[in-house]
């Protein structure tokens, strides 16, 4: 099973030791999973200061 990590930055879900998105480094130490679709709709995404779409954590340490 491949083991998801998650930026620290941009809160990018990913299987790289480096954020395709930003450049960050990306931990493993995260919690819960958010897909946002339409980030200018979903309020969660609003919140988490998520712009674009695709996966991210909810919580990364
Ligand atoms: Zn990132």
């Amino acid at each position: 099973m491949i083991k998801l990590r998650s930026c620290r930055n941009c809160k990018n879900v990913t299987e790289e030791m480096k954020c395709e998105k930003c450049g960050g480094d990306t931990v493993l130490e995260w919690k819960g999973y958010l897909f946002v679709l339409d980030p200018t709709r979903s309020m969660i995404g609003k919140k988490a200061g998520i712009s674009t779409s695709g996966e991210y954590a909810i919580k990364v340490r």
